[in-house]
C-alpha cells in the first residue's frame, strides 16, 4: 500500500522513530513534514538520532494561530494528497499537524490511522485536546496505546475500529534509554551529577502564554533548593524573554539554562536525573519508563496510569505542593503501563490488515 504520514513536531518524529522503518519493510511511505517544527534543535537532530528516513515533503508552515496554522496546512496538504492518491494517510498524536493530516485525507475519502489514539485529560481549552478529539472521530483505524484510551473511545462511539497496540514510545525508550543512561557528557555540560538534580520541561499554552501563570512557574523554579536543569522550547524562552524574567532565572546559581536539547541528550538527563518536573505530556510516560518519579506541572493529564500507580503526581504551579512532591519517595512497585515495546510492530500488522478494504 502506498502511505502518507504527516509529521511535524518534536513528539511526532519520535513516534515515528518507532513505525517507519518497520512500515517501509512492506508498504512504501512518502512521509510529510508540515515544517510546523523546523529549527535543527526540534526537528533536524531527531531525523539524525534516531535514524527516522528524510522526509520525501517538506511544507514550511510555521507560527500564526493554531486556526491559521491549520488553515495553511489544509490548503498545502489537499492538492499533495490529490497528487500522491495514497491509501492510507497515517497520523501521531495531537498536534494542528495530526488534525491537518486526517482531516485532509478524510475530504478525499482516504482512511486515516491514528497512532496514539483515544488520549483525553477533558480539558477542552488545551489545543491539543481540540485535535486530538477531532482526529479520533474521522480516523478510520484508532490505535490506542491504552486500556483507557479504548475506554475513552468507547464512551464517545466513534465510527471508526480501536485496537490497542500499546505505546510506541515505549519501543522508543527501549532503543534508547540504556544507551542514553550511561553517557554522562549531558550531565558534565549541564554542571550536574547522576541522581542529584532535577530536569525540568515546560511549554504548554496555558502554562507558559499567560503571564501571570509563566510568573508562578518562575517563582517555582527559584525555589527550589537543589540544581534544576531547563532546557528551553522555543516558545518559553520567548515568552520568558519578553516578560524580562529571562535574565533573572538565568543569573540564578541552581538553574541551568539550556537550548532544546536533541533526544540524545535529553535522555540521559532524564534518566540519570533524581526527579522530572514538567508538563509535557511525553516526557511524563518517559519519566515513567526510566523509573524516574515525575511531578507534573498540570492539573489533568492523558496519562492517568502514571498518576494511578503513584509515580505521577498533577500539582499544577503550585510551588508548595511541587517542594512536597519532589522529597515524595517513589512506590516499590513499577507495573508495566503502556505495553511491552513492540508496538511498531502492531501498528504496522494493524495497517496491513487494511490492505483488502483499501486496495
Ligand atoms: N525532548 C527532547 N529534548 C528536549 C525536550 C524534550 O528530545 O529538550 C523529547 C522528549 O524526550 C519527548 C519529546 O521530546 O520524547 C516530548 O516532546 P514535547 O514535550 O515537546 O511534546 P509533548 O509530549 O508534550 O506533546
Amino acid at each position: 500500500m502506498k502511505i502518507v504520514t504527516v509529521i511535524g513536531n518534536r513528539p511526532q518524529f519520535v513516534k515515528a522513530a518507532a513505525v517507519s522503518r518497520l512500515l517501509r519493510e512492506r508498504h512504501d511511505e512518502v512521509l510529510v513534514h508540515t515544517g510546523q517544527h523546523h529549527d535543527d534543535e526540534l526537528s533536524a537532530i531527531f531525523f539524525e538520532e534516531l535514524a527516522i528516513p528524510r522526509p520525501a515533503r517538506q511544507l514550511h508552515i510555521a507560527g500564526g494561530t493554531n486556526t491559521e496554522q491549520t488553515a495553511r496546512m489544509l490548503a498545502e496538504l489537499g492538492p499533495l494528497l490529490d497528487e500522491e492518491a495514497p491509501d492510507v494517510v497515517l497520523v501521531y498524536g495531537d498536534t494542528n499537524s495530526t488534525l491537518a493530516g486526517g482531516l485532509a485525507a478524510a475530504q478525499r475519502n482516504v482512511p486515516v490511522v491514528h497512532v496514539e489514539a483515544g488520549m483525553r485529560s477533558f480539558d477542552r481549552t488545551m489545543p491539543e485536546e481540540l485535535n486530538r478529539v477531532l482526529t479520533d472521530h474521522l480516523s478510520e483505524l484508532l490505535l490506542v496505546p491504552s486500556a483507557t484510551a479504548e475506554a475513552n473511545l468507547a464512551r464517545e462511539s466513534v465510527a471508526g475500529r480501536v485496537a490497542n497496540v500499546g505505546d510506541v514510545m515505549v519501543d522508543v525508550s527501549m532503543m534508547f534509554q540504556p544507551r542514553a543512561r550511561a553517557d554522562l557528557k549531558p550531565l558534565r555540560e549541564a554542571g550536574v551529577e547522576p541522581g542529584e538534580y532535577i530536569l525540568c520541561t515546560s511549554h504548554r499554552a496555558g502554562n507558559v502564554d499567560v503571564p501571570e501563570r509563566l510568573r508562578r512557574l518562575v517563582d517555582l523554579l527559584l525555589a527550589l533548593d537543589e540544581p534544576v536543569v531547563l532546557p528551553l522550547h522555543p516558545r518559553t524562552g520567548a515568552r520568558l524573554d519578553a516578560a524580562g524574567w529571562l535574565d533573572e532565572l538565568a543569573a540564578a546559581p541552581h538553574v541551568r539554562l539550556t537550548p532544546p536539547l536533541g533526544y540524545m541528550a535529553f535522555t540521559s538527563l532524564l534518566t540519570n536525573a533524581r526527579r522530572m518536573l514538567t508538563d509535557s505530556g511525553g516526557v511524563q510516560k518517559e519519566a515513567y519508563f526510566a523509573s524516574v518519579p515525575c511531578v507534573t506541572l498540570r492539573d489533568t493529564t492523558e496519562w492517568v496510569e502514571t498518576v494511578d500507580v503513584g509515580w505521577n503526581v498533577l500539582v499544577d504551579l503550585d510551588a508548595d505542593r511541587a517542594l512536597q512532591e519532589l522529597r515524595r519517595e517513589p512506590p516499590t512497585a513499577h507495573p508495566e503501563l503502556y505495553g511491552d515495546g513492540r508496538a511498531g510492530e502492531r501498528v504496522v500488522a494493524a495497517i496491513d490488515a487494511l490492505a483488502p478494504v483499501a486496495a
